[in-house]
């Protein structure tokens, strides 16, 4: 077997992307598998500020204000890195993820979501979906997305992608420091009883 298939099946055993390079993210991942802490702390790069387009705009004004500089951030290095992209989703009320999740159940189409309402991190304002841009046309499927997770882990977002399950490369969200090491499905219970009662969900 070639080096670069151990690391490729070493990263996607870990749930990272699998590029084959064994870089800073791939050792982090190896030590804190292993180890069982975290090393070196991955540092979330310096947001820019400034706004993008207007369709991305209406998507980042319905995001959690914490989250709103790293949508616009990631467009705007997408872009200095020849990549167009838009945020094409924000926020979804749990009505709205309530309708989403009929689909292709109780209502006619095919299934988009396994998450029902509260139960994802659109539904808190913590996570927004890119859609790519080649040559005006929009791609769903394209190796680009994967270029611009390399951004936007380096700004400290969580990506789709590298999820064990399902993976959803449009897909970002922004982690609470406390959930840092918690399992998705513990984050979003505290985050629905963060909502219930009213209190901040990065504090
Ligand atoms: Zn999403």
């Amino acid at each position: 077997m070639e080096l670069d298939t151990v690391i490729r099946e070493v990263q996607t055993a870990l749930g990272i992307t699998a590029d084959g390079k064994p870089g800073p993210i791939t050792w982090e991942a190896i030590h804190e598998h292993i180890i069982g802490q975290h090393a070196l702390s991955v540092q979330p790069v310096e947001v820019t500020g400034g706004t993008v387009d207007p369709r991305s705009e209406a998507c980042i004004i319905t995001l959690h204000p914490r989250v709103q500089p790293y949508a616009r951030t990631l467009v705007q290095r997408a872009a200095a890195a020849g990549i167009t992209i838009e945020i094409i989703s924000g926020l979804r009320t749990y009505d709205e993820q309530t309708a989403l999740y009929a689909q292709g159940r109780s209502k006619p189409g095919s299934k988009v979501t396994n998450a029902s309402a509260g139960y994802s991190n659109h539904n808190f304002g913590l996570a927004f979906d890119i859609g790519v841009w080649q040559s005006g046309k929009y791609l769903d499927d394209s190796p680009l997305y994967k270029a611009v997770a390399t951004i936007g882990i380096d700004l400290g977002l969580e990506w789709g992608g590298n999820w064990k399950s399902i993976q959803d490369q449009p897909h970002y969200q922004l982690r609470p420091d406390w959930a840092k090491d918690m399992p998705e499905s513990t984050m979003l219970a505290e985050l629905r009883r963060r909502k219930d009662s009213g209190l901040a969900f990065y504090a």
